[in-house]
């Protein structure tokens, strides 16, 4: 058993490390750092630029939420763009719905798709060839700017405000993604830690209320994103999407044929909107604010470099050869993102 443990490294005030009982695979892509392993309880993970995007054990939570809240609420979506999410769970969960007749997903990192087919199939299942799928791989920011298509719903499965991601998170990219809509369609994005870190969620939200008559943060446990409520926030400019009731909900699944998930249900769909009241006031200011005309997003402040490591102490046992060449090895694929690329920002979530 592997004693390396991995450490999360984009929060600013605390580290959490998982063990890796097997690295499955470790790169430095062109876009980001990104490692592969498994650990006993939480299954395959995926980490990039120091940030654990999944985990085999819950990524239905996360896919779910993302995919079918928006999805249901809508009358009959038949055209989906995805920007982010190249290891296609939410794919996966979009094509669950039959009035879905084209799904794009544009990602911008070729080999987060590659080694999601090849360390955990069982994510994308077959989504990411399917006829219905179409896969881009390109800047979201871009693709939205520039595409003529209009799409029933967007969904942003983009990581967090670092790295490439970070214009996934701007009020630039927003404003394309409402363009991009056709009229009452529905933007989804994450927005992190709501509990702990707030900013992110109002910042959104002050940008979806200055571009959308209505703007819905809603939650969820994610296990693995370690620090409580998980946000995610849905703008659109058709209100009466949000009101849709339970029973309507239970026959959209039916009839759409979205059966067997793990985590959503009408009662979850609708709950997921009440948020607890320390919640409610900063999405209630940070609707008046982006109503008013704010609509200054979230910007992460850096985070304080992580200490030097200690040097080994000298008296120390020289290394065995087989310690030698192990240590050669792992420095040609970097365990820890180039200082460059390393994230250096406050974290929110
Ligand atoms: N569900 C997980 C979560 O939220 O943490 C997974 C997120 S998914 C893996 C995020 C994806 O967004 C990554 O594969 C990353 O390469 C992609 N991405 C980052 N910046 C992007 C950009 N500018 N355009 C398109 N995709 C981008």
């Amino acid at each position: 058993m592997s004693d390396r443990w991995i450490e999360e490294t984009f929060h600013a005030d605390w580290r959490v490390a998982l063990r890796a009982s097997k690295v499955l695979h470790e790169v430095k892509t062109d876009h980001q750092h990104l490692v592969i392993f498994e650990n006993p309880s939480w299954g395959t993970v995926l980490m990039l630029d120091g940030v654990v995007q999944l985990t085999t054990k819950d990524e239905h939570v996360y896919h779910e939420m993302m995919a079918h809240v928006p999805l249901m609420a809508l009358d009959r979506p038949s055209k989906v763009l995805i920007v982010g999410g190249g290891d296609g769970g939410v794919l996966r969960e979009v094509l669950k719905h039959t009035c879905v007749d084209k799904a794009v997903l544009v990602e911008i990192d070729r080999e987060v798709i590659d080694t999601s087919l090849q360390y955990f199939p069982q994510i994308p299942q077959q989504a990411l060839e399917s006829a219905r799928s179409e896969v881009v791989i390109a800047d979201g920011l871009k693709y939205v700017a520039e595409t003529d298509e209009l799409f029933d719903c967007i969904i942003v499965d983009s990581s967090e405000p670092i790295g490439p991601s970070a214009v996934l998170h701007s009020k630039e990219f927003f404003a394309s993604c409402r363009r991009a809509l056709t009229p009452g369609g529905a933007l989804v994005t994450q927005n992190g830690l709501a509990q702990l870190f707030p900013d992110h969620l109002a910042g959104t939200t002050r940008i979806f209320a200055s571009l959308f008559k209505r703007a819905a943060p809603y939650i969820c446990h994610q296990p693995c994103y370690f620090g409580g409520l998980f946000a995610l926030n849905l703008a659109t400019d058709d209100k009466s999407i949000l009101g849709i009731g339970p029973k309507k909900l239970a026959k959209r699944a039916r009839k759409r044929g979205v059966a067997d998930l793990k985590y959503w249900t009408p009662a979850v769909h609708l709950g997921a909107f009440a948020l607890p009241a320390e919640l409610q006031r900063t999405l209630e200011h940070s609707l008046a604010a982006g109503k008013a005309g704010d609509d200054s997003g979230y910007v992460m402040a850096p985070a304080p470099k992580a200490p030097a490591k200690k040097t080994a102490p000298k008296k120390q046992a020289p290394k065995s050869p087989e310690k030698k060449a192990a240590t050669k090895k792992t420095a040609a694929i970097p365990s820890k993102p180039a200082a460059k690329s390393q994230p250096k920002s406050k974290t929110s979530r």
